[in-house]
């Protein structure tokens, strides 16, 4: 089997994975109120979930 000769630099190697970036989560609309939430999640704004209120919401600003 084919083997890499020489171990790559750390420099190397770091490089590389600039091109490796973290993407943003899925976001979803609230059907309640509108807020982007984030999808299978209760909305952290108001609470809501699968057409009822699973949580209460903490109080607003
Ligand atoms: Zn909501």
């Amino acid at each position: 089997m084919p083997n890499p000769k020489r171990r790559h630099s750390n420099s190397r190697t770091r490089k590389r994975r600039t091109h490796y970036k973290a993407s943003l989560p899925p976001l979803g609309e609230c059907p309640n109120c509108k807020e982007p939430k984030l999808l299978h999640r209760a909305c952290p704004h108001c609470g809501y979930y699968n057409g009822r209120t699973v949580l209460i919401p903490k109080e607003t600003k």
